[in-house]
């Protein structure tokens, strides 16, 4: 939750550079320093921002227009300057639930990503109030990535690679700043237009400088990558590498392709679509394909199997999405797959 990266720690060069690094998720001398960068980075743009957060009550600034969602920590408001009238998103967070370490934390994150057409822009404005900390984002209308996932069918083929592609571009960005994203889902992908062209990513309260230890997981969900599914508790700690953020997006491209979830969590001896899909992937062999994969083709496959491979250190990066855009992801209806690969047609 926000409030806890003043606990964690990053590895510490030695660790890589004697070889142990093979033995914490293969992370490189160059890797490290990028995020040690980035943490500092973020130290510096916190201490500053705490010294210009407005003290106000949201009201005293802002009209209220009207709830735009509510997620676990923040809820998200419509507001308008009241004496300009721009229109922005507030997101509110409780003093209860937040620290200003963890507020700060997550507004700073926001503005260092700067300016990227598939990420909210953030506006470098905090307000510290009685009850609350809250910061302004550019508002995105047309709700999140969730309500467009038709279940069982998940969104047109076009509108899925479009979405892959702005949130591969979106993600590969976040980790040349040396930053893992770590909370990638439908509801954290807003949607700007009605077709589904643009999406913006959102949320940057999970995201932390690559190689940050992480030391306390919470129940896996689809999205989780197995690495962080091992016996509790992980000995010395994870360290956060972008791998994580690859396969969370293989996990949200099969849900846009099929409209339901891969697996309920990646742990073979828990949940058999996963097993299967171990077992399959292990193979290579796409006739072999499990049942919940019966809808997507050979070429889809090929890219699902590299985001989504068990071994963070063989998992493909997310960029490797854009040597499969243009070519059938998704089967027509009816069709055999035996077809060679990229002569099947666009099924919408
Ligand atoms: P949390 O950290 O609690 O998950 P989020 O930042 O994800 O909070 O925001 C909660 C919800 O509010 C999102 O799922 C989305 O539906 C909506 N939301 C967030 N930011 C914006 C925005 N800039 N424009 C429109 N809606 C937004
Ligand atoms: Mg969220």
């Amino acid at each position: 939750m926000p409030g806890k990266p003043s606990q964690e720690k990053q590895v510490e060069m030695g660790a890589v550079e004697n070889g142990a690094g093979e033995d914490l998720g293969g992370l490189t001398a160059e890797e490290l320093r990028q995020g040690q960068e980035a943490a500092l980075a973020l130290e510096d743009m916190m201490a500053l921002s705490a010294q210009t957060l407005v003290q106000a009550e949201v009201d005293e600034l802002y009209q209220h227009v009207r709830p735009l969602g509510q997620g676990r920590f923040g809820r998200v408001l419509l507001v308008t300057h009241r004496q300009k009238g721009t229109a922005f998103a507030l997101k509110k967070l409780p003093k209860a639930s937040t620290t200003l370490r963890g507020f700060l934390y997550e507004f700073c994150v926001g503005l260092s990503l700067g300016s990227h057409s598939a990420i909210v822009a953030a506006y470098g404005i905090g307000v510290e109030s009685v009850d609350s900390y809250s910061f302004l984002t550019e508002p995105v209308l047309h709700g999140d990535l969730i309500a467009f996932i038709q279940p069982k069918v998940g969104l047109l083929q076009p509108a899925a690679q479009r979405c892959a592609a702005q949130l591969a571009s979106a993600l590969e960005h976040i980790h040349s700043r040396g930053l893992v994203y770590r909370d990638l889902k439908p509801e954290n992908v807003l949607v700007c237009d009605p077709a589904c062209r643009w999406v913006k990513l959102t949320d940057f309260g999970h995201t932390r400088p690559r190689g940050t230890l992480l030391r306390l997981v919470g129940p896996p969900i689809p999205y989780t990558a197995p690495e962080l599914c091992g016996p509790p508790p992980l000995p010395e700690g994870l360290p956060i590498q972008p791998a994580l953020d690859a396969w969370a997006l293989g996990v949200l491209l099969f849900c846009l392709l099929t409209g339901y979830f891969p697996w309920d969590q990646p742990l073979a001896e828990a949940d058999p679509f996963y097993e299967d899909y171990v077992i399959w992937q292990a193979s290579g062999q796409p006739q072999a394909r499990p049942q919940p994969w019966l809808g997507l083709t050979p070429v889809a496959d090929a890219l699902l199997w590299g985001l989504l491979d068990p071994h963070p250190r063989r998992r493909s990066p997310v960029s490797s999405i854009r040597g499969y855009l243009g070519r059938p992801w998704r089967q027509r209806a009816g069709e055999a797959e035996e077809a060679p690969q990229g002569e099947k047609g666009d099924p919408e």
